[in-house]
């Protein structure tokens, strides 16, 4: 890592939620900057201390926020007391900006809607009253002390004007939070339908194996790759399974299927690729892999299935599978391997049964 990511995560993290939160400090510092500088220029250097008590608060905010997952602290909390603090700073602005005063107020608004990223709708409505409660306190106490420059009727209409809007502002952001909260509900409900549909065309229902159409996207895609390394397909199917069904019913030979179908996937290699092509038909493909390792691969495949016990199906009953394996000549396409390994598949059968044969 860089010195400059370095720098980077250790001021903001990696985590999208963290640096997320971050931002939304970054902009609310930036805020009182700018309400900080205008103030100094109206009122002089006379009222520093609202600047140190914003940059004070700012810095131990950013720390919280960054410490918040060692701290356990849930943005919910950190949300909250940085909306109390806004308001504490409001009050402080509102009592030392003179006739600039009302301007502060959008302040408040500010707080209300940062917090309601954050905050619950009865929460941002909780905290919007705080603000209410304490921007009227500094209202009525300078109305008190020095009616000649808060004019008591001027103070109480401006405060009717600020709860009017604050509690709009609040209810408006509480609704636009209830539609983000549908909106996402909907969002995830279709990305797990969209999961389903896309589990639903690739896999094959019985066995939880890819099914023919995911094989042959596989297939090519395989085919479409630059390089021509060598693969080879092996064709499985099972001896006798019509006798199977006969025998035993149709839900034991679905269980058998399912029984080949997992050792089958246990014995293959990640990178192999394993479908059911057709009724009780599997299709290997194996990248990467010459002629000679594929039969022997294949063939420990069907000496494995010598040992395999269908749960809930007579003990004695033995399953086998006959196979045909087939090398890719060149860039032929897959469908000619195929039909190689599936007439090597045929002279299996012909000659037995429970055998591999590869193709010429
Ligand atoms: P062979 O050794 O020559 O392959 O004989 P076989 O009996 O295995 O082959 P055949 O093609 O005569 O029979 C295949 C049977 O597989 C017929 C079909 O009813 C059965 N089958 C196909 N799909 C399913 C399935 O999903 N479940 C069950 N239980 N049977 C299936
Ligand atoms: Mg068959
Ligand atoms: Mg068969």
């Amino acid at each position: 890592m860089g010195l400059r990511a370095r720098v980077v995560s250790l001021a903001v993290g990696t985590d999208p939620k963290l640096r997320r939160m971050l931002s939304y400090w970054a902009a609310s510092t930036a805020l009182y900057a700018v309400f900080a500088i205008l103030i100094s220029v109206e009122s002089g250097v006379r009222e520093l201390g609202l600047g140190l008590y914003a940059a004070l608060g700012s810095s131990t905010f950013y720390l919280l926020v960054r410490a918040s997952a060692r701290l356990h602290l849930r943005p919910q909390t950190l949300a909250a007391l940085q909306g109390l603090f806004g308001i504490t700073c409001n009050m402080w602005a509102y009592s030392i900006t003179g006739p600039l005063r009302g301007a502060t107020l959008m302040g408040l608004m500010v707080v209300v809607v940062f917090c309601t990223f954050a905050l619950r709708p009865r929460q941002t409505l909780l905290l919007a009253l705080c603000g209410l409660l304490g921007m009227g306190v500094t209202m009525w106490w300078h109305q008190l002390r020095d009616p000649l420059h808060y004019p008591p009727r001027v103070e109480a209409i401006t405060f009717a004007m600020m709860a009017g809007c604050s509690l709009t502002v609040t209810l408006l952001t509480g609704e636009m939070n209830k539609l983000r909260a549908r909106l996402k509900a909907k969002r995830e409900t279709l990305e797990a339908a969209l999961d389903t549909i896309r589990l639903l065309a690739t896999t094959d229902e019985l066995t939880g194996l890819s099914n023919r159409r995911h094989m042959n996207e596989v297939l090519d895609g395989e085919e479409r790759r630059a390089s021509t390394r060598p693969a080879c397909v092996a064709l499985l199917d099972i001896d006798f399974f019509k006798q199977i069904n006969d025998h035993h019913g149709h839900a034991a030979g679905d269980a058998v299927l399912r029984a080949v179908a997992v050792r089958l996937r246990a014995s293959l290699a990640r990178d192999a690729t394993l479908a059911r092509w057709g009724g009780e038909e599997f299709l290997v493909l194996l990248p990467a892999v010459a002629l000679d390792e594929a039969q022997a691969l294949i063939e420990s495949l069907r000496a494995t299935m010598a040992g395999l016990v269908v749960p809930g199906i007579d003990p004695d009953l033995r399953v086998s599978f006959s196979a045909g394996v087939a090398a890719r000549l060149g860039t032929e396409p897959f469908s000619a391997t195929i039909n190689r390994a599936d007439k090597a598949l045929y002279g299996a059968k012909a000659t037995g049964r429970n055998r591999v044969e590869r193709a010429a």
